[in-house]
């Protein structure tokens, strides 16, 4: 039994038995509940103990020094925040976060705008609360933590708002235009809700 990056609940029950699953699910419901929860929360971008970068998790921590520095380590699953206190760290991942999702959002909308033929009026990474929005002027802006979501879909981000320059709402013929690029969208439109975005709050 366990859950799926989805979300699903994936049983498995050897071959030539007969079990009962909803006994099973009764059962278990606790150890259900608890998983349940765990990866709900494996979402998180930023959270007291781990921070998502790329989509992957990593856990972070804080050693006392007086320089500032903060030092991923893929491989490991670490981010080695050298700081002075524990206050300090969510503003070294902000700072973190804007530098590489700046270097994204340059990159990824020169490539796609090219694919779409189109040019935003203005292009900035600030710190919204949704992950992007499109202005009527073109102006395109994109969260501050973007670059903590799986490649994908990020790009899925990226695309969805170059396409509002072509159809503003979310018609039928905006849904087409993006399928073009993106025939998949739906998929990582859902997988993008799991997502949580730090608030700031903790
Ligand atoms: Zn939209």
């Amino acid at each position: 039994m366990r859950f799926l990056p989805d979300l699903t609940l994936e049983i498995s029950v050897p071959s030539g038995r007969s079990v009962d699953i909803n006994a099973l699910i009764e059962e278990k419901h606790s150890w259900i509940n608890y998983e349940y929860a765990r990866a709900v929360n494996s979402k998180r971008i930023l959270g007291p103990e781990g921070v998502m970068f790329g989509g992957q998790y990593l856990k972070l921590i804080q050693i006392e020094d007086i320089r500032e520095e903060l030092t991923p380590d893929f491989s490991s699953g670490e981010v080695v925040v050298r700081s002075t206190g524990e206050w300090r760290v969510k503003e070294l991942v902000r700072r973190w976060f804007l530098k590489e999702t700046s270097n994204y959002v340059i990159r990824q909308v020169h490539e796609s705008s090219a694919l779409l033929r189109v040019k935003p009026s203005r292009v900035d990474v600030r710190e919204i609360t949704k992950w992007g929005y499109c202005t009527r002027g073109g102006r395109l802006s994109f969260c501050w933590q973007l670059i903590a979501l799986p490649e994908k879909l990020r790009e899925y981000v990226v695309l969805h708002e170059l396409v509002h320059l072509i159809e503003f709402s979310h018609s039928p013929a905006f849904k087409k235009r993006l399928s073009y690029v993106c025939p998949d969208f739906r998929a990582r439109e859902k997988e993008l809700d799991l997502f949580v975005l730090y608030d700031g709050s903790t």
